[in-house]
């Protein structure tokens, strides 16, 4: 088996909010995450194939991306994340982001099989916070967050 990873971009705004949660409770967990802002977001996706020995490919490339690109940027990309279909119901965590490419992705790519889903961000403006996870912490600069949700199957 061989690992290929491919790495895709995509601009969103997003706010985190918990249904659960009334407005006071959101505000009071997420800070300024529960308040439209916006992020650059790259996506690796790490696929596995046997290497055909007539080609010598492992996984068809053109046909991860044009995938990836049907079943999940073309949703994402310069939308709002919540009123994407695909996300339907998700809190937009860098967590429940990842979660959720992998649950979009993982029955779509064969015949590769999805290893790996790695989301990485970064805040469309200098200052702010580290990330919207669960605990974001205020940092000085435009720091890098990364979660990545990774197949348990060998
Ligand atoms: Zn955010």
């Amino acid at each position: 088996m061989i690992e290929l990873t491919r790495v895709y971009h995509f601009s969103a705004a997003h706010r985190l909010v918990s249904p659960q949660l009334d407005a006071s409770a959101n505000a009071a967990l997420y800070g300024p995450c529960a308040r439209a802002h916006g992020h650059n977001y790259y996506v690796e996706v790490t696929v596995a194939g046997t290497p055909d020995p007539v080609t010598g490919m492992a996984v068809d490339l053109g046909q991860i991306d044009a995938t990836v690109a049907d079943r999940l940027l073309q949703h994402v990309d310069h939308h709002t994340l919540e009123t994407a279909p695909p996300l339907a119901g998700v809190i937009t965590t860098g967590e429940g982001l990842a979660r959720a490419f992998w649950d979009i992705l993982a029955p779509v790519l064969a015949p590769a099989t999805l290893r790996r889903v790695r989301l990485r961000w970064r805040r469309t403006r200098q200052t702010g916070l580290a990330g919207c996870a669960s605990t974001p912490r205020r940092v000085s600069g435009n720091r890098e967050c990364r979660i990545r949700w990774k197949c348990r199957r060998r």
